[in-house]
């Protein structure tokens, strides 16, 4: 099924670390060209390309833009489409920061909903036409456990990933009837994570393994065992393979969807 990805381009925000290297690194493997994105400095830039390369990746560039910031965003869309179509979107980039209604700091609020909501309006308001045009496409928004369910502390966080999981089902509907069975449509779809290691929850992590005298392991069974009942966190690698499924032709009638990775969190 992921023959038919050989050579499709892939942009993927965030992608020089985390989940979006891991979903990186999973394409790679099937022959796409990739453009990664983030921040960081070159030598991020060029260990993130080295693992893409090495996984099997066609054509690789590499972007860093401020994503908070719109028209940065849409000079970038418009270079990339102008070296040509933009077959699969992988919305990523995301920042996180704890702290309850009261104690937030309001420039949080605005870095937050900015780069984990409006930056996915932005690139879907840009792109998705141009995968209309073609009769294939494929949106997969990295949202989240906390856009369908909140958890305290992370009023931003779980606003701008509720926002995510909507702005999905409203992108899908506008592009359902696009192209056929035979092109595989244009399809819009959110991955909602529980616990995935990466520096994003590094800090949460810290909180818990101080209160185990520097046990990191003790310290991440006490996180999970709040919320997540397998007690196992994902690896980007796993969500990876999940985006890369949602790409196959066979997923064309799966759209507007937000699937959980969660270890039966919202089961609950
Ligand atoms: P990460 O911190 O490892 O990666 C985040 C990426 O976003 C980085 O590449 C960073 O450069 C980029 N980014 C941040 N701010 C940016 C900005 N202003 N402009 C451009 N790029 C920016 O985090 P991660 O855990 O890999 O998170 C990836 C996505 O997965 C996020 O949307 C996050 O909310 C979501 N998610 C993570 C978890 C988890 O447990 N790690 C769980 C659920 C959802």
């Amino acid at each position: 099924m992921t023959d038919s990805l050989r050579g499709k381009r892939v942009f993927i925000t965030g992608s020089l670390q985390g989940i979006g290297l891991g979903i990186a690194t999973v394409f790679a493997r099937h022959g796409v060209d990739l453009v990664l994105h983030g921040l960081g400095d070159a030598a991020l830039i060029a260990s993130a390309e080295a693992k893409v390369t090495r996984a099997g990746a066609g054509r690789v560039e590499s972007h860093n833009t401020d994503l908070r910031d719109s028209t940065a965003t849409e000079d970038l869309v418009a270079k990339l489409l102008a070296g040509g179509p933009i077959d699969i979107l992988v919305n990523n980039a995301g920042i996180q920061h704890t702290a309850t209604l009261s104690e937030m700091p309001r420039e949080k609020w605005n870095d937050i909903i900015a780069v984990n909501l409006s930056s996915y309006f932005d690139t879907m308001r840009l792109i998705l036409p141009q995968m209309a045009a073609s009769g294939f496409g494929r949106v997969i928004n990295i949202a989240s456990v906390h856009g369908l369910v909140g958890s305290a502390a992370k009023g931003p966080y779980v606003a701008a990933k509720h926002g995510v999981v909507g702005l999905t089902k409203v992108a899908a509907l506008e592009y359902a009837n696009v192209g056929s069975r035979d092109s595989g449509g244009v399809t819009v779809n959110a991955i909602c994570p529980g616990w995935v290691e990466t520096s994003l929850i590094e800090p949460q992590i810290q909180v818990r393994v101080d209160k185990f005298n520097g046990d990191r392991l003790a310290g991440i069974a006490d996180l999970l065992s709040e919320k997540e009942p397998s007690r196992r966190m994902s690896s980007p690698d796993e969500i990876g393979e999940l985006a890369l499924w949602l790409c196959s032709k066979a997923a064309h009638n799966i759209t507007g969807t937000a699937i959980p990775v969660d270890g039966g969190w919202t089961a609950q």
